[in-house]
């Protein structure tokens, strides 16, 4: 059966403008373990839709020769919304203007109301759990309604990704290598093996977080969400596949040979997971081992300045050495115009900001550590 391309038209919130989201299809529903990906939804992110638009060259292939065992749904754009935020030649992605609201947050968060309605239905069979919220959670998705443009775009994205099994948001850093937050851990070494076919070299595993609800934590937490409702642990609630947010590279790391790159280790890993038919080959040796949310450190800028960097992105760390200066150019006095910031644990620098404009309170970098930072406990990872 050949790529299907559907168009979902988002409700007309503004007259006069309607929005809507191309969706790629492959394979049948039912017929293999689903996969969802979407790029764009923060809409100047460029990386995740080159990667999709190289899938979907590699997918039309596979289905040509009958090789689409599963389902797969991709997005390339996921967010009409803010890809038409254009200020005076600046694009704008990240915040709605409307709401300043992050396009990355307040995702609808169903696992409580899926558990209200099914809580006592469900049994020690944990596959049996699985098909109940689905169908539970699809039925609340369908009834719910919106009223804002961001909120009708939010449950079109959650409709068409809530039942996958395999679910990646496709995002980028201002200067990074490639980095994986996965949003849980479902075990049998499943985010180490998605981290190795993609070459990510920081990857960290989210806790549970009920704060800011990006788009891949609810879809991937609501096994959390309902467990934690329901309170029984002989009812197995168990993320059937995968889900995470993947940073793919910096900005401005958007290429064809990078990006097809990508896209081929995308396919490798739906051939290692049964949704494509093929030979992945070996795994390629991992890069980095998954960490805990908690190994990862963020830097703030401590006050208003030019970010001028010490070091570069892939820097080896210890505690306490410089990462760059907050450069106050308006203090006449050269040494006292200049404010460092200090790593604050062994690791290595992995996302550097990409302007070069710090604002107080921003953050300028994070360094993955190689255990759980005790004074990241309880903080969010999130950080606007
Ligand atoms: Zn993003």
């Amino acid at each position: 059966m050949p790529r299907s391309i559907e168009t979902v038209t988002l409700p007309v919130v503004l007259q006069g403008t309607v929005r809507s989201l191309q969706v790629f299809r492959y394979g049948k529903a039912g017929a293999g373990p689903k996969i969802y990906i979407q790029g764009a939804l923060h809409a100047g992110e460029m990386p995740g839709p080159l990667v999709i638009h190289h899938l979907t060259r590699l997918l039309d292939e596979a289905d040509a020769n009958g090789e689409i065992h599963g389902e797969v749904v991709l997005v390339p754009l996921a967010n009409p919304i803010g890809f038409a935020q254009d200020l005076s030649g600046t694009h704008y992605g990240r915040f709605d203007q409307a709401s300043r609201e992050n396009y990355n947050r307040g995702f609808p968060w169903i696992g409580a109301e899926v558990a209200a309605r099914i809580g006592d239905q469900l049994t020690t069979d944990a596959r049996f759990n699985v098909q109940l919220v689905r169908k539970t959670a699809r039925k609340i998705l369908d009834q719910a309604t919106a009223r804002t443009e961001f909120d009708h775009l939010r449950l079109a994205l959650m409709r068409m990704a809530i039942d996958a099994d395999y679910c990646f948001d496709l995002h980028c850093a201002g200067e990074a290598p490639l980095y994986i937050y996965c949003d849980d851990d479902p075990g049998e070494g499943r985010v180490a093996e998605f981290a190795a076919q993609l070459g990510s070299e920081a990857t960290f595993i989210h806790a549970y977080m009920e704060e800011g609800r990006p788009f891949s934590s609810a879809v991937g937490q609501l096994w959390l969400q309902v467990a934690r409702a329901v309170g029984d642990s002989g009812k197995p609630l168990v993320q059937p596949g995968l889900s995470g947010t993947v940073e793919l590279r910096g900005s401005r790391d958007v290429d064809d040979a990078t990006n097809a790159a990508d896209a081929a280790n995308l396919l490798r890993y739906m051939m290692r997971r049964g949704i494509v038919a093929g030979d992945p080959g070996p795994l390629p040796e991992a890069k980095a081992e998954p960490q805990p949310i908690t190994a990862c450190d963020h830097g703030y800028a401590p006050r208003t300045g030019i970010l001028a960097y010490t070091v570069p992105v892939g820097a080896q760390l210890r505690r306490g050495d410089e990462v760059c200066c907050i450069v106050d150019p308006s203090i006449a006095d050269f040494a006292a115009a200049r404010f460092p910031v200090l790593a604050g644990c062994d690791g290595i620098l992995f996302d550097r900001a990409g302007d070069r404009l710090a604002r107080a309170g921003e953050q300028i970098f994070r360094i993955a550590a190689n255990e759980p930072l005790p004074h990241r406990f309880g903080k969010t990872a999130l950080d606007d």
